[in-house]
């Protein structure tokens, strides 16, 4: 099984490519072999003129999608690429200039984002080196202004951290206040809530989607029972809670996480794939872009996620609950954003480390 990408040969400007002879994860199974067409940023349908690619034996996957990352400049579109990941959701990234120079790079990961965080005036993330002074807001009033003016930057969606009380996060009002704003404004608003008593802030706010998952027990049934009948969306983030709980020294913390991920599931809650990818001095632990997502795929099947299902997490269902709807599957009109691997993941999870190619709006990535 191979741990990092192989070299990626053939790089060039969108063309039309045929790749014949692979099986194609649908969703839900391995199609028989057929074949894919690469049109220029699309999927094609028709294979005429095409420089033909033999992938006899291999699986093609939708490329895949981090829901959860942050980004600190291209080296981290980089890495995301060469492992498959060409969707990245980033979850808190500053000032806005660096975000900008980082969005539509041709042939490169494709990134939405929240751009700066909301955050409290006393918590952790206020101690977090070089975080921006905006994040921190202290009242309903400012919460108001702080989401126009996120709108204005041209956030993809708002990101609230949420602290249990008396934390240093930003109080019940002020949360409301925030959770409401990004409603009016028709965003998607998402929290961050690792400890139990974040949770519940976070449910009680009008969370639409709650990231990270506490550790050390879990999470309430009457709260596993609210995310499913109220719609709400989990990025469990099982990579960073289990290296979170591993720098404490409480390692066996991480059991109760994993088992609220397979109580979310039962009971129905969408779960998306997402790291929390950093390497951000001053939190609790660095994630490493584009591998981690491999392995956050094991943890969602360690939770009692099928391997199908682990692989809808980080394709189909990230695209539909953050409205991509050009991309998550393999389908003609999508964008050609696609990952070739020598083994079968539906077999093994582990196998979506075997990759061989990788393409990103139908530009073959090739390492710089
Ligand atoms: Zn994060």
């Amino acid at each position: 099984m191979t741990t990092s990408p192989r070299a990626l040969c053939g790089g060039s400007a969108p063309g039309k490519t045929a790749l014949d002879g692979v099986r194609v994860f649908d969703g839900r199974q391995l199609s028989e072999p057929r074949t894919v067409v690469i049109d220029g940023g699309v999927i094609g349908t028709d294979a005429a003129g095409a420089q033909l690619i033999e992938a006899s034996g291999a699986v093609l996957l939708p490329g895949l999608i981090d829901a959860h990352i942050h980004l600190h400049g291209r080296d981290t579109l980089e890495q995301l690429c060469a492992y498959g990941v060409t969707t990245g959701l980033d979850m808190a990234t500053w000032p806005p200039q660096l975000l900008a120079s980082l969005r539509g790079v041709p042939g490169l990961t494709d990134i939405r984002s929240a751009g700066t965080p909301a955050i409290g005036s006393g918590g952790p993330h206020a101690k977090i080196p070089g975080m921006a002074e905006a994040a921190i807001v202290l009242d309903p009033e400012h919460a108001r202004r702080f989401v126009a003016a996120r709108v204005a930057e041209g956030a993809d969606y708002i990101k609230i951290v949420v602290e249990a009380p008396g934390e240093g996060g930003p109080d019940q009002p002020t949360l409301d206040a925030l959770f409401a704003a990004a409603h009016a404004q028709g965003m998607k608003a998402v929290a961050h809530a690792a400890s139990h008593g974040a949770y519940a802030l976070a449910l009680d706010a009008g969370a639409d989607v709650i990231t990270h998952i506490p550790l050390g027990r879990p999470l309430e049934a009457t709260e596993v029972s609210r995310m499913a009948s109220e719609g709400r969306v989990t990025v469990p983030t099982l990579t960073m809670m289990e290296g979170v709980a591993a720098s404490r020294g409480a390692a066996d913390d991480f059991a109760a996480a994993s088992q609220s991920v397979a109580a979310l599931h039962r009971a129905g809650v969408p779960i998306l794939a997402g790291t929390d990818a950093n390497s951000q001095p001053g939190v609790p632990f660095q994630v490493k872009h584009g591998e981690s997502l491999h392995h956050e795929l094991e943890l969602l099947v360690d939770a009692g996620l099928s391997t199908a299902e682990a692989l809808r997490a980080a394709t189909s269902l990230p695209a539909r609950h953050f409205g991509l709807m050009d991309r998550g599957a393999i389908e003609p009109g999508l964008r050609a954003d696609l990952v070739l691997l020598d083994g079968d993941p539906l077999a093994d999870i582990r196998a979506t480390r075997t990759i061989r190619r990788v393409w990103c709006g139908g530009t073959e990535y090739t390492p710089a």
